[in-house]
């Protein structure tokens, strides 16, 4: 249970019901003048004001009005406010012009006391804490967070700001992979570097079975010799899949480490990000209580060239979207598609996804994007300068 100021991007564990009817009481939804509606088109004295906080606390009388506004409590004895623009005032009373429309929010009418305001399994986000605010709820109920972490592996890899010696390089993964976490509302845990060695990766892998609900390691997923994780599900856990046809990420791994989800994702960057953000996260979503599981959606984009693939695994191949002056979406596939290129990544801003069994796409034919998560900014902008130019 949490302060709902706190409750940003968590997951509603239990469903929430209104502890009241919303709104509580008829409000006005105009500034002008509250009446019964049998007494319009006279001229009614005007017997006081309902101000937004400050209700009008007697009864309305047969023929009397009172001065409301937008916010302020209906009295009682009134049926409908007339628009100040349709009222004519003068010395204390004011005649009032038949308005179809009550402009009242009745009481209940938005949700009724005791209905379900917000079910549980939703993300928390600022629609649904707007409501629960407006239902001055002020704690809620939400699944613990995920502690998911990230385990480098490889003896090339160095940190960032670290010296680099004949034959390393920086390791990128474990930022990327955090990053794109984030980017999707989950906090990971750093779980560092292992070396290609089983004791260090033993090691490694003991301090995350300690510390996280779920383990995801990059790198050693392959059929190399230093391929170790692999191993070390078979011998301490147990490898539930390993292979997926698809491109980039072939060499993923699902299992359990001493009972522990381990996602094993190929070292090669690009791939390591593709099979985090397609097969990974709707995993961690179910697991973090959201309920019903996503997937992600995909748009349909006209192909802005031809496109063209080896038909036996599902491609993902990096794609920059643009939007059409009619809105519709246009693709075409980055210049550099190796699985290796963070740069490819980077100039891209959606993945292209082609089915295991398609040759490509000639150039004009539709053809499912998957935006990458961070990119719809650029979307909109792209968006607001075609339809200004
Ligand atoms: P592996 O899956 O371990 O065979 O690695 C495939 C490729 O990805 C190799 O070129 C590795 O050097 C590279 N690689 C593996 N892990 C990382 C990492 N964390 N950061 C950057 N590159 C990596
Ligand atoms: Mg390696």
């Amino acid at each position: 249970r949490i302060r709902l100021n706190q409750a940003a991007g968590r997951v509603l564990a239990e469903n929430i019901h209104a502890p009241t009817a919303l709104p509580r009481t008829a409000l006005a939804t105009m500034d002008g003048f509250a009446a019964a509606r049998a007494d319009l088109g006279g001229q009614l004295p005007i017997v006081g004001s309902a101000m937004a906080g400050q209700p009008y606390t007697d009864k309305l009388a047969s023929g009397q009005t009172v001065r409301i506004a937008t916010g302020a409590v209906v009295p009682e004895g009134a049926d409908c406010v007339i628009p100040i623009e349709q009222a004519q005032e003068q010395q204390g009373r004011v005649g009032l012009a038949t308005d179809t429309a009550d402009n009242i929010r009745q009481p209940g009418e938005e949700l009724a006391a005791g209905a379900v305001a917000v079910a549980a399994g939703t993300a928390l986000g600022s629609r649904q804490l707007g409501l629960l605010a407006a239902l001055g709820i002020d704690r809620v109920p939400v699944y613990p967070r995920l502690r998911i972490g990230l385990l480098a592996t490889g003896d090339e890899l160095r940190s960032p700001g670290q010296t680099l010696v004949p034959g390393s390089i920086y390791e990128s993964n474990r930022l990327l992979l955090a990053a794109l976490l984030c980017e999707l509302g989950f906090a990971a845990l750093d779980l560092g570097i292992a070396a290609d060695d089983r004791h260090d990766l033993e090691a490694a892998l003991e301090r995350a079975h300690a510390q996280c609900d779920v383990i995801v390691t990059s790198g050693g997923a392959s059929v190399g010799s230093r391929d170790l994780i692999r191993q070390m599900l078979i011998e301490r856990g147990s490898i539930r899949m390993w292979k997926v046809a698809m491109k980039p990420g072939r060499p993923f791994i699902a299992g359990n480490y001493r009972g522990r989800p381990v996602y094993g994702l190929p070292g090669n960057p690009v791939s390591a990000y593709a099979c985090l953000l397609l097969l990974v996260v709707p995993a961690l979503w179910k697991g973090s209580g959201h309920d019903p599981i996503p997937t992600w959606p995909r748009l349909s984009a006209q192909a802005g060239q031809t496109i063209i693939k080896k038909p036996g695994r599902a491609d993902y191949q990096r794609g920059l979207a643009s939007t059409n002056p009619d809105g519709s979406w246009q693709v075409v596939a980055v210049a550099d598609q190796s699985s290796a290129s963070l740069t490819g990544l980077v100039a891209a801003n959606c993945l292209i996804e082609l089915a295991p069994e398609s040759d490509g796409v000639e150039a004009g034919a539709p053809v499912a994007i998957i935006p990458l998560p961070g990119t719809f900014p650029y979307f909109l902008a792209k968006a607001s300068s075609s339809a200004l130019s």
